[in-house]
């Protein structure tokens, strides 16, 4: 490992390998800086190294560091219960982690009350893993459809999936394939003015080269970025 700011560009220099292995614009996919467990002062570094987005899975650390952060996009990306929305609502601008109608119902209240649109993704769990959050991918649409219709104060912009771990990254490919398939199937079978698809947010640490090469726009970095973690 090297400095943050020398992993940050390692990072972006195989990102872009991999977007020009498949013809992509690297420009089209976005590095998120996974910042759980860190400090303010190491997201700063890395804020400071040129990342613009960072993604926090619990809403105390984001209540916690928010203030103490240089000025920069702030992603929720891990499970998000309904009571703990509030907290959130004015501080994020994407929350990568809806799962059910109640809970994007609760998001479209807050937002409202902000006088707010809040940008979703619908997390999938392509892997039918039942220790990961997210819905099957066969209820994403009709989630997606229904949300549309009820929730006025969100705009539905692509979705997520977190692949299982696996030793050999190659093995979680044809999860990010199926993936790519159902984000373009719903993106060209759901037509609405709060649907924008934009973000496939799929690839961690491990997989992120692949999760490009089968179609991400948005990987989601810790570990390669700062380091293995220490939970406390
Ligand atoms: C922790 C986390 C990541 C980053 O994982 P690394 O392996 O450290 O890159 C990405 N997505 C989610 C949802 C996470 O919780």
């Amino acid at each position: 490992m090297g400095t943050i700011a020398e992993n940050i560009e390692e990072i972006q220099r195989e990102k872009a390998q991999a977007a020009e292995r498949c013809g992509r614009n690297p420009e089209d996919i976005l590095l998120i800086a996974v910042t759980k467990t860190r400090s303010a002062e190491e997201i700063n570094e890395a804020i400071r190294a040129g990342v613009t987005d960072i993604g926090e899975n619990r809403v105390q650390e984001i209540m916690d560091k928010y203030d103490k952060v240089l000025p920069v996009k702030w992603h929720m990306i891990g499970h998000l219960q309904t009571n703990k929305v509030k907290y959130i609502i004015d501080k994020v601008s994407l929350i990568h982690s809806v799962d059910s109608l109640r809970l994007a119902e609760e998001i479209d209240r807050r937002a409202a009350q902000h006088g707010r649109t809040m940008d979703i993704l619908v997390e999938v769990n392509a892997a039918g893993d039942e220790a990961k959050f997210g819905v099957g991918p066969d209820s994403a649409e009709a989630l997606i459809s229904d949300i549309l219709k009820n929730c006025e104060n969100i705009r539905v912009r692509g979705l997520m999936t977190v692949a299982p771990y696996a030793e050999n990254p190659e093995d979680v490919r044809p999860h990010f394939h199926r993936m790519r398939l159902l984000y373009d199937k719903i993106a060209s079978e759901i037509v609405h003015p709060r649907l924008d698809f934009q973000y496939l947010s799929m690839g961690m640490s491990n997989d992120r080269n692949i999760a490009v090469e089968e179609g991400s726009t948005a990987i989601r970095v810790g570990t390669a970025i700062f380091g293995a973690r220490n939970y406390r």
